[in-house]
């Protein structure tokens, strides 16, 4: 059996290290702080739920009493509002219960843990990894097959692309009348987040450009923290609050690792890809990264004539990734920038280049139902490395100029076989009806629609079908 040795138990070591013990491999997983420990992200997005899910891990969340999120007060572009969600798809974690949770989920998996554990060397001899590791001052030697960095954030890391630098600085407070909502909102050269979190306790966050805080008055680190959060309301009507664990600063800044994987390393989670904050999906994206990166490991192991290919579409994911937050956090700040000209904003508004390419550009093309339809002239089926049960492989994807990005799968149906077997002179109906012993004809029409509405379905006498 293959070895694997994770560094790091935050939530995309603790997903990773229990995909691939459920893919069979002997996994060792080691983490340096004992849990529960206080870590940032605890305003945890929708989409964790359904990828614990998928990583048979949601009881981590079911089973505890974490908080749901039912509204949050934002002062952004506008005056300040309260967005009110009425199905509570957000959730507050306290990150040391989430993630010792999640370790103790990936322990029933066969996962086993060092913690608290130190790593005093890590080489690699030409064939396989020889870790070893001080738990308990006592050292073990591993002999691994892959090793995998799990260890979240740090400024050394290399990175090949970088967005604006973000300093946070923050600090958690206890009192009586502390907000139950949270809160987010944009200052003249900063912007500000309140979380309150399930143990009574309320974040204080202060996002700013790291040279912004020399400039600011105070001996001290708390001190400067406490001007900074006096340019915000999100203390107001807290009077007896006090803070609770000194004021911390940390580096914020998106990036994107340089060298990702090799044949024998990968990065999970934040080692990889960390995102701006804004979004408060650094989480979701840490265990989505887990899921694919797990993929991606099994196949480096038990395929290694596919690893080419499953490193080029890790390199790939991750890239894309990194770029559609980008352009998605950049539009939030452009919002801001239009009516505040601090260099601040329109840094951040500027790292958009250009439209939101990840994006399919907004879909125009309809068709009647009776009207013959045909393939787009533009469309070509190039083999593209995707994700393909628990491999990468290479699968026939639509590249077409009406595609943000290759295509390979839709609603979860590989479209190449769909498309390049079609009779030709077909209605939207006729089409998915020739697609029903691959699905039900609902979700034949759904897709036909979805190709018609961008372009590469095409009416037939519309003079732009392929010849
Ligand atoms: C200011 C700020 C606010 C944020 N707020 C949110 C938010 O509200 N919501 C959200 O979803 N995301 C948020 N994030 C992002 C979120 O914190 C991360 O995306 C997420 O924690 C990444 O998970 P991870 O498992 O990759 O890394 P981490 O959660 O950082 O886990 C890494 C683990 O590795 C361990 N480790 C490190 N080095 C070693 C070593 N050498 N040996 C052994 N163990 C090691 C650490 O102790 C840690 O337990 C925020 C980030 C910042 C900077």
């Amino acid at each position: 059996m293959a070895e694997v040795c994770v560094i790091g138990a935050g939530p995309a070591g603790a997903v990773f290290a229990a995909r691939l013990a459920h893919l069979g491999y002997q996994v060792h997983l080691i983490e340096r702080a004992r849990f529960p420990r206080r870590h940032l992200g605890e305003s945890l997005s929708p989409g964790v739920m359904s990828l614990l899910a998928a990583a048979q891990m949601q009881d981590v969340i079911e089973s505890a009493a974490f908080s749901r999120v039912s509204g949050v007060w934002v002062k952004w572009a506008e005056e300040l509002t309260l967005r009110q969600d009425e199905r509570e798809q957000g959730i507050l974690v306290d990150r040391g219960e989430f993630d010792l949770r999640l370790l103790g989920r990936a322990r029933d998996f066969g996962v086993r843990v060092y913690q608290p554990a130190r790593i005093l060397e890590q080489v690699w001899d030409g064939g396989r990894w020889r870790v070893r590791i001080d738990a308990d001052r006592k050292q073990t030697d591993l002999s691994v097959d892959l090793l995998a960095d799990a260890s979240g954030r740090r400024q050394t890391r290399q990175r090949a692309l970088v967005g604006s630098s973000t300093l946070a600085v923050y600090g958690y407070w206890r009192g009586t009348s502390l907000p139950t909502m949270p809160r987010i909102e944009a200052g003249r050269d900063a912007w500000y987040w309140g979380v309150p979190l399930p143990d009574g306790t309320y974040n204080t966050l202060v996002f700013i450009d790291p040279e912004q805080l020399r400039c600011v008055a105070g001996a001290t680190l708390g001190e400067r923290f406490l001007r900074l959060l006096e340019a915000s309301n999100l203390m107001e009507n807290c009077s007896g609050a006090e803070l609770v664990v000194p004021a911390h600063a940390i580096d914020a800044t998106a990036y994107l690792s340089n060298n990702p994987v090799t044949r024998n390393r990968i990065e999970i989670g934040d080692a990889a890809v960390a995102i701006d904050p804004i979004s408060s999906s650094g989480v979701q994206k840490a265990i989505q990264i887990a899921l694919s990166g797990a993929v991606v490991a099994n196949t480096l192991l038990r395929r290694p004539e596919s690893a080419e290919t499953a490193i080029s579409f890790y390199r790939g994911q991750l890239a894309d990734s990194f770029e559609r937050h980008r352009r998605w956090a950049g539009q939030h700040y452009r919002a801001v920038a239009n009516h505040n000209n601090h260099s601040f904003w329109s840094k951040r508004a500027a790292s958009i280049p250009g439209p939101d390419l990840m994006l399919a550009p907004a879909a125009e093309a309809r068709t009647s139902m009776t009207a013959p339809l045909a393939l787009s002239r533009d469309l070509k089926f190039v083999p593209t490395p995707c994700l393909r049960g628990d491999f990468v492989s290479l699968a026939n994807a639509l590249h077409h100029p009406r595609l943000a990005s290759p295509l390979a799968f839709l609603g979860g149906r590989e479209l190449a076989p769909l498309l390049q077997g079609l009779p030709p002179s077909l209605t939207l109906a006729q089409i998915a009806q020739s697609w029903s012993r691959r699905m039900p004809f609902a979700s034949g029409m759904a897709i036909a629609g979805w190709l018609v509405s961008h372009g590469i379905l095409v009416e037939q006498n519309g003079g732009e079908a392929a010849p």
